[in-house]
């Protein structure tokens, strides 16, 4: 939001990180986030990382369109995929479902990359598909349907029980 500035200023500041001297090389900061943009995002790549420190993740959508258009999480157990991930099954997790801890995230990220997903891919097109198709089945569950119903549940109904009791 706009007015949202400690949001902002942490926006600048991982966007700052392009004019680090260590990392300017290995940082690209896409802007403006869009549907267009996304459309190009999820429908390019092969496998989604989504890495936000748990409990931040809201629900991860953008992980539900990557599945939808053929590629693969390795992400963070949170949000949508601390439900819908079955390590190796549908997709890879990166670390604990209980701990956050960035220094083994790390760690977790870089061995199921080298042990698992990069071989995966490059030496078993039957198992890969698999698990496209086995996380297809996965994040068709995730539906705007069931969204509305849960915030229906756990929170507008509620609040209506409340609006009316006051009135
Ligand atoms: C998918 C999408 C989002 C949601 O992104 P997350 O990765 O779930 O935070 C936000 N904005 C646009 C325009 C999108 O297409």
């Amino acid at each position: 939001h706009p007015k949202d500035q400690p949001g902002k200023d942490y926006i600048r500041a991982i966007a700052n990180l392009r004019n680090d001297p260590e990392l300017k090389a290995r940082v690209v900061f896409v802007e403006d986030y869009d549907v267009n943009l996304c459309r190009h995002l999820v429908q390019g790549v092969d496998v989604w990382l989504n890495n936000p420190r748990r409990p931040l993740e809201a629900s991860g959508t953008s992980g539900q369109k990557v599945v939808l258009n053929g590629g693969l999480n390795l992400s963070i157990l949170d949000g949508w995929w601390a439900e819908g991930c079955k390590h190796g099954e549908n997709g890879w997790a990166i670390g604990s479902p209980d701990i956050c801890n960035d220094e083994a995230d790390a760690e977790s990220l870089y061995q199921t990359l080298e042990q698992e997903v990069i071989p995966t891919f490059y030496e078993d097109r039957k198992k890969w598909n698999e698990i496209m198709r086995s996380s297809i089945r996965t994040a068709v569950q995730f539906t705007a349907h069931r969204m509305i119903k849960e915030y229906e549940d756990k929170f507008y109904s509620h609040i209506s029980k409340k609006a009316e009791s006051v009135t």
